[in-house]
């Protein structure tokens, strides 16, 4: 399998046709992979910049590259999706970011709920950047899907000019349309997903988010799990779109 490592701007720089690549990657390379002097190397910047190379130095968990080619060709959607949703706990909480970044989510902004489980603290966003990394050096993403720090509904109104609500098709008809409708509009701004908790959103969530603009959208009428909505929304989105 291909790899490539991350250039985290705290530990590793490129100038000019010379890089450094320091901190758990260098790690990685050296002590995981074995790699040494002399051998090729893929590393990426997280903001669209995939740099091939050859490894001319090894220090103590530096390395240092010579770069021969530099591609700007990402792998990003053409649209630009958000998913804003009540975080899930746990390993459930893993699997929904390393899912929504392999698919080409832009950015996942946590949304804070009466009915939320999870803490977010700097802790938790910490962990959720570093499986955002592992999932783009595994999906060959260039661009890290951003993770922001958790809003409310209130906090996501500037977020993106076309926002819908995920809610399910069951007795509260609050006038849902199939996802299936938007597949075909243009998104040229970006669009924006807000999936609610296991427990849902309460009434009150659901009436402020239509009266500030988002628009209700349901998936059928199976009530799936709040990772299970999110990786489908992304999925059926970003699967249509190149
Ligand atoms: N008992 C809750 C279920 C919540 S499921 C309720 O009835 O609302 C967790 C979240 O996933 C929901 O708040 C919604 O945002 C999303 N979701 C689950 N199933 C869905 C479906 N069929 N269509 C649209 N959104 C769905």
């Amino acid at each position: 399998m291909s790899e490539q490592y991350y250039l985290d701007p705290t530990c590793s720089a490129v100038t000019g046709s010379e890089a450094v690549l320091g901190g758990d990657e260098a790690h990685h390379f050296l002590k995981v992979m074995r790699g040494k002097s002399g051998d090729p190397i893929l590393l990426f910047d997280g903001k669209g910049l995939r740099f091939r190379g050859v490894v001319e130095t090894v220090r103590k968990m530096e390395i240092g590259v010579h770069i021969f080619e530099t591609n700007s060709a990402s792998a990003e959607s053409s649209v630009r999706l958000t998913i804003a949703t009540a975080l899930p706990k746990g390993d459930r909480q893993k699997f929904l970011v390393e899912k929504l970044t392999e698919l080409g989510v832009a950015r996942l902004i946590p949304l804070r709920c009466e009915r939320g489980v999870s803490k977010v603290d700097d802790g938790v966003l910490e962990r959720l950047r570093r499986q955002v990394i592992e999932a783009s050096k595994q999906s060959m993403r260039s661009v890290l899907m951003q993770i922001g720090g958790e809003l409310t509904f209130a906090g996501l109104e500037t977020a993106a000019t076309d926002k819908f609500l995920l809610h399910p098709l069951d007795d509260s008809a609050i006038g849902q349309t199939p996802l299936r409708s938007l597949i075909d509009a243009e998104w040229a701004n970006g669009l924006l997903f807000a999936v609610g908790p296991e427990g849902g959103f309460t009434d009150t969530e659901t009436t402020d988010a239509l009266q500030s603009g988002f628009r209700p959208v349901d998936l059928g009428p199976r009530i799936l799990r709040t990772e299970t909505a999110c990786i489908a929304v992304a999925a059926a989105v970003l699967c249509s779109f190149r």
